[in-house]
């Protein structure tokens, strides 16, 4: 019994199938290149990975011979399945919980497209290809947005007429809420503490923080779309929301260039040419001047986020790393925290640097803050929430 874990984007859906109670991830795969002249289907089953490349039309297509492979692999899908997890980028003000997915929940997610127009009409198209796929069992929605659904309305609220944001849904929603509630929960776990105040740092190629006291959010990095806050792999994070109307007036940008130049052509991307942080750390000891200086932006704006939520947390008991980078980059790491002994902060060189996919704690004994590295797993969290909400 497994359930069926589906996040579908523009071009790409990506697919794993999880014991939600063991957490064993039983096969996983990609269906990329949606659209163009050749695409192609990769699925890592039993400890192999088979490709098949071929035109996909549609989402659709790529949905079924993925089920195909699946199926001629041994995985007997049909009769597995219990229930499809999917993961949602927005679910605004309507959605924050997991919710079974039913026609009118799915012209709710639809709706909700204005507010994020780069990812819910591909989430929708990945719904309705599954749907048609396995129509026996039950599909749920699991909402990106959702735990940070009951920030407080200091931190939730952009100073801006009231009438406005009130009519346009403008508020901060938060985004990487399944990775922050799933990590969260582990470090109480792995500590065995309740209570904890704790800043979660999400970095992979989006990357955003949260301050969370005793499980329940405070604050995020992201806003109304994913993306305010951190520098990230193509994305800006913060800036003066005046260099838009600059760009509209000065290099009479329309909001579609001024949209994919943030989004797209920004962070790493649009400082120092690549967005992966490999080829920057490369780049940085080959001596590229443009790689060292995203790097130094990169953390001096994490830094400035971690100094901020310590001090909306009062108290603060661990300090967390997740996704892409934050689980392999130890530089990054010890970058982020370097000479914050002051405020009980003090990273172990020699634990920092082990690598690992286990939960692991990288501060020295002497630190009062608790630094550590726990990997991140959305797509269990989104198979576990799955399983909930059909039981
Ligand atoms: P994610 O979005 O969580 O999948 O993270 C993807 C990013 O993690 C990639 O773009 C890389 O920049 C980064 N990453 C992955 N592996 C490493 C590594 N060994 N060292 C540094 N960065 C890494």
């Amino acid at each position: 019994m497994s359930v069926l874990v589906v996040n579908s984007g523009s071009s790409s859906v990506k697919f794993q199938l999880v014991d939600p109670v063991s957490g064993e991830s039983l096969a996983s795969g990609l269906v990329e290149q949606i659209g163009e002249s050749e695409g192609r289907v990769v699925l890592e089953y039993g400890g192999s990975e088979i490709e098949n490349r071929r035109e996909i039309p549609d989402h659709g297509v790529g949905l079924a011979v993925a089920f195909e492979m699946l199926e001629a692999s041994g995985v007997e899908l049909r009769s597995e399945v219990t229930a499809v997890g999917h993961r949602v980028v927005h679910g605004g003000e309507v959605f924050y919980r997991p919710t079974l997915i039913d026609d009118d929940v799915l012209q709710q997610i639809s709706d909700l497209s204005a507010l994020a127009p780069l990812h819910n009409p591909p989430n929708v198209l990945g719904i309705e290809v599954a749907r048609e796929q396995l129509p026996d069992v039950s599909h749920v929605a699991v909402f990106d947005t959702a735990f940070f659904h009951g920030l407080p309305a200091a931190a939730a609220t952009y100073a801006i007429d009231r009438d406005v944001a009130k009519a346009h849904g403008i508020r901060r929603y938060g985004f990487h809420g399944t990775s922050h509630e799933y990590v969260s929960q582990q470090v109480t776990r792995f500590l065995g503490r309740e209570g904890l105040n704790q800043i979660v740092l999400h970095l992979g190629n989006g990357a955003s923080a949260s301050a969370i006291r005793s499980g329940v959010p405070i604050d995020t990095s992201m806003g109304l779309t994913p993306l305010e806050g951190l520098v990230m792999g193509t994305r800006s994070g913060d800036i003066d929301p005046g260099v838009v109307m600059h760009l509209k007036r000065s290099a009479g940008m329309d909001v579609d260039a001024i949209d994919q130049l943030l989004n797209r052509a920004s962070g790493l991307k649009g400082l120092a040419g690549v967005n992966d942080f490999r080829v920057l750390g490369r780049n940085i000891e080959n001596g590229d001047a443009d790689a060292k200086l995203a790097y130094d932006v990169y953390i001096h704006r994490l830094r400035k986020y971690i100094g901020s939520y310590m001090v909306l947390l009062g108290r603060l008991d661990t300090i967390t790393f997740t996704a892409g980078v934050g689980e392999n980059a130890a530089g990054v790491r010890a970058d982020a925290l370097a000479n914050l002994e002051g405020f009980g902060i003090e990273v172990d060189a020699e634990r920092n640097a082990v690598r690992s996919r286990e939960p692991r704690i990288v501060s020295t004994d002497a630190s009062t803050v608790t630094v550590l590295v726990v990997p991140t797993n959305e797509e269990l969290a989104i198979a576990q929430a799955t399983e909930q909400v059909t039981l």
